[in-house]
C-alpha cells in the first residue's frame, strides 16, 4: 500500500488527538493548582514525548527527511492501525470527560480535586495512559518508518515508567485509604491483568 494512506489517517488521528485535549487544557488554566509535583525530570519526559508524538511523525508526514527508514505499508498494519486509532481516541475522550477538571497535564493536583473511581477509571487508575498507548501502537501500524512509526510509544513507555510510581505516591498521599482501597480493587493499565 502506498504510505500517504498511514499517513493521512494518522495526521487526521493526530488532529482530533489535539481536539479532544484543548478544552481541558483551557479549563485546567482556570482550576487553581494546590500542589505541583513537577520537576526537571517530569519537564524533560513530557518534552521527548512531545517529539515522539508530534515532531516525528509530523517530519515524516511532511517532508522526506526520514525516509531512508521507509518500508512499504501493509494492508493487516494498515486495518489494525485504524482500529487502534478509533478505540485509543475514544477512550482518550472517555478518560478525559470522566476527570474533568482534575486533569492536568502532569503531576499536579487541583482545588477542590476529586478522586475519580468510574467511569473509564470503574477497573482501571491509569485509562488515559492506557489510551496513549493504544494510540502510539496505532501510530506505529501506520506510519511506515522505522523511526517515525515506534517513536511515540518508546518515547511514552519511557515517560510512563518514570510517572507511575510519582502520581501514584501523590494520589496516595492526597486521598489515603480512599485511594488505598481504590488501588486495591484495581488494576494499572489493562483490566483484570496489570
Ligand atoms: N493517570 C491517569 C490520569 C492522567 S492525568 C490516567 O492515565 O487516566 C494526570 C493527573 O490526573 C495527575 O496529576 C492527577 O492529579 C490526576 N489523577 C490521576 N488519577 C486520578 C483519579 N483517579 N482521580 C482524580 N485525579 C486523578
Amino acid at each position: 500500500m502506498n504510505a500517504w494512506i498511514g499517513k493521512t489517517v494518522l495526521l487526521m488521528g493526530l488532529i482530533v488527538f489535539v481536539a479532544i485535549r484543548a478544552p481541558y487544557e483551557r479549563r485546567s488554566k482556570e482550576t487553581k493548582i494546590t500542589e505541583s509535583r513537577r520537576g526537571a525530570q517530569e519537564t524533560t519526559l513530557m518534552v521527548l514525548m512531545g517529539i515522539g508524538c508530534f515532531v516525528f511523525p509530523l517530519i515524516f508526514i511532511f517532508s522526506p527527511l526520514l525516509s531512508f527508514a521507509n518500508y512499504r505499508l501493509h494492508p493487516v498494519a494498515f486495518l489494525g492501525g485504524i482500529v487502534c486509532l478509533i478505540f485509543g481516541l475514544w477512550f482518550f475522550h472517555r478518560s478525559h470527560v470522566d476527570l474533568g477538571t482534575n486533569w492536568s497535564i502532569s503531576l499536579e493536583l487541583r482545588e477542590h480535586h476529586q478522586l475519580v473511581t468510574s467511569g473509564a477509571y470503574k477497573s482501571i487508575r491509569h485509562p488515559m495512559y492506557s489510551a496513549i498507548f493504544i494510540y502510539a501502537l496505532a501510530q506505529a501500524l501506520l506510519l511506515p518508518n522505522w523511526i517515525a512509526g515506534p517513536c511515540c510509544f518508546a518515547t511514552f513507555t519511557l515517560m510512563f515508567a518514570f510517572r507511575l510510581r510519582p502520581e501514584e505516591q501523590m494520589m496516595l498521599e492526597r486521598f489515603g485509604p480512599e485511594y488505598e482501597d481504590y488501588a486495591e480493587r484495581t488494576k494499572r493499565l489493562i483490566p483484570g491483568i496489570w
